[in-house]
């Protein structure tokens, strides 16, 4: 903004021109952060890196120097369907090459890269794509069944995009209108594309949360806040990728863009490796690390327990893989050891949709005594260097101390921390100070490792004190006949709330243990009050679209705490 002669246009103007100083700039260039520096990087430093894709049969293996031409296509091809800066372009794709493109052609010409979740209810797609306004959508060949139910009912879409190995198979479909193949309109555009010069407050890439406690909400990225995280996930305290690293996320590239993996792939220089729709497969996930010699892995707790499982079973190693990344919830204790023990070793990481998704890693810091190694990477770490944080007191808004037993809600600011949502949702969310309110609840301590309590709709009531429900089903999974375990409050005449916890068993003690078990398993590792009232066994724990506990379905056909409630538990 232009400031008129004259008139002080910030606080920190009116200051200066109060005390009669004019600050001194510095004079270093003002070079716009953007995308197109990652882009930059790939094509002049890393063309022999691969780009590797599993297939049902094979991979698909490409090198940067063959993707970057395709990428200038790609833009080239985007702009001839009339797409313009600002414009909203959606995929709905699993990790593949074809996506990877996507992430670099969208931004770079200065559209907005629009990540769609595969796993998301029609409805929710709809509401997503409508409040997104998508102009175009890339969809991959076996997806398509996902758009059927949206015929009609996304206006703004004016063009879909089939990707697909086999473009004869794009005419075929029914009602979807006329699809256009993505690699016939690559053929059609030449190997240059004159990048435009962009501002890096631009928007970049938008992504919806997923909706575990709400609507879904749209958080747009800027280029900036894209540049600074990727330059902020690869310090060595953070993710530390580097160029001589073999990436798999398996986290989809639908979920906080991929945990900003793609990007920081580029810009270290590493091999990328994507299982397409064989991410919740842990056969194939471990073949394609073995094959092209992975080191480091990605994805939430869910698929690192089949993954264990599956190591365990088959006797299979992954000596390459120095570092999984895990976040997204917290990794229970059980997992972390589990996978020390098969030789993966978790790196516990925090964050969320409105974080880009950074915020702390958990690397255990220099002065860490040997034997509490574990407990510090069970915690959420320390927060990344560009983002400050701060825990307060939901009751009174009052910052709380770093002492390791106060809790309260986790606030954050930084150059990649969310601001507002699209389309101006949910302002409560930024404090008056301008912090983003998180809604989860931690502890943090002296040292400054994060320890979060629940998320603040998850922590249960009880007789007025707090449950944390994290905390206890971790307790419950850690029993050795459980497998998965979720913990939630339901409503009670005298305590308000009382925990009951949904299990697991493992295959093998299926119908074979009990609810007096795990209570008893229980009494020496939570409080006495903390024990839950029910311990109710199912199949299967109900996940969100990222692979979360739904805990929303959970409470939704939960039946009530049955009657005769054992007091003496509470006491
Ligand atoms: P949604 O909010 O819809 O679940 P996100 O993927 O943005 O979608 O989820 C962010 C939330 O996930 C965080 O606010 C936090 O509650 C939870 N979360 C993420 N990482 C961790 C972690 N390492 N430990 C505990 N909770 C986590």
């Amino acid at each position: 903004m232009v400031r008129p002669a004259g008139l002080p246009s910030t606080f920190k103007d009116l200051l200066f021109d109060l005390l009669e100083v004019s600050p001194v700039e510095g004079l270093m260039q003002d070079y716009e952060l953007s995308l197109q520096h990652v882009l930059w990087r790939i094509e002049h430093l890393h063309q022999k890196k691969e780009v590797v894709t599993k297939l049902d049969h094979g991979v698909h293996r490409m090198t940067n120097a063959e993707m970057v031409p395709r990428i200038n296509r790609l833009a080239g091809a985007l702009k001839r369907l009339g797409i313009k800066p600002g414009d909203r372009v959606a995929t709905l794709a699993f990790n593949n090459h074809r996506h990877l493109e996507l992430y670099y052609a969208v931004p770079c010409m200065g559209a907005v890269l629009h990540t769609l979740n595969l796993r998301l209810f029609p409805q929710h797609l709809e509401f997503i794509i409508n409040d997104a306004e998508d102009k175009v959508l890339f969809v991959d060949q076996a997806l398509i069944p996902l758009l059927k139910p949206l015929i009609g009912k996304i206006p703004s879409v004016k063009q879909l995009v089939l990707m697909t190995d086999t473009p004869a198979a794009s005419h075929s479909e029914d009602g979807l209108g006329d699809m256009l193949d993505y690699e016939t309109l690559l053929a059609a555009e030449s190997d240059g594309y004159p990048w435009p010069k962009l501002s890096e407050r631009m928007a970049a890439a938008m992504c919806y949360t997923s909706g575990t406690t709400g609507n879904p909400k749209g958080v747009v990225y800027s280029h900036r806040s894209q540049f600074l995280h990727t330059m902020g996930v690869l310090q060595g305290d953070s993710l530390g990728i580097t160029e001589k690293d073999t990436v798999l996320p398996i986290v989809p590239m639908f979920h906080a863009n991929s945990w900003g993996l793609p990007y920081a792939c580029g810009m270290a220089g590493s091999k990328v490796l994507l299982p397409d729709r064989f991410m919740g497969d842990a056969k194939s996930v471990v073949e394609l690390a073995e094959q092209e010699g992975a080191t480091i892995l990605a994805g939430v707790p869910t698929i690192w327990i089949n993954t264990v499982a599956y190591l365990k079973e088959t006797g299979k190693r992954l000596p390459k893989v120095h570092t999984v990344i895990c976040g997204g919830s917290a990794v229970p204790r059980a997992l972390m050891e589990g996978m020390d023990a098969v030789g993966l070793r978790i790196l516990h990481a925090w964050g969320m949709t409105e974080t880009s998704p950074l915020g702390s890693v958990a690397r255990p810091r220099s002065d860490t005594r040997p034997g509490d190694e574990l407990k510090a990477r069970l915690t959420q770490g320390v927060v990344n260097s560009g983002v400050e944080i701060r825990i307060s007191d939901p009751a009174t808004g009052e910052e709380l101390p770093w002492d390791g037993v106060a809790f309260g809600e986790i606030q954050v600011r930084g150059p990649w921390i969310a601001r507002g949502y699209h389309n101006g949702y949910d302002p409560g969310k930024l404090t008056e100070d301008g912090w983003f309110r998180t809604g989860d609840v931690a502890k943090i301590t002296p040292e400054g490792y994060i320890e979060i309590v629940d998320r603040t709709k998850d922590v249960i009531k009880s007789g007025g004190e707090w449950i944390s429900s994290v905390e206890l089903e971790n307790a419950v999974m850690s029993h050795p006949k459980i497998m998965e375990a979720a913990v939630i409050g339901l409503a009670h005449p005298k305590w308000d709330e009382r925990p009951v916890a949904y299990a697991v068993p493992k295959p093998e003690f299926k119908g074979k243990v009990t609810q007096e078990e795990v209570i008893e398993f229980l009494k020496d590792k939570v409080a006495k009050w903390w024990l839950p009232d029910e311990v109710r066994f199912i199949d299967e724990v109900p996940k969100t679209s990222v692979g979360k506990f739904d805990k929303k379905v959970l409470r939704a056909s939960a039946e009530p705490i049955h009657a005769g409630v054992k007091e003496e538990a509470k006491n």
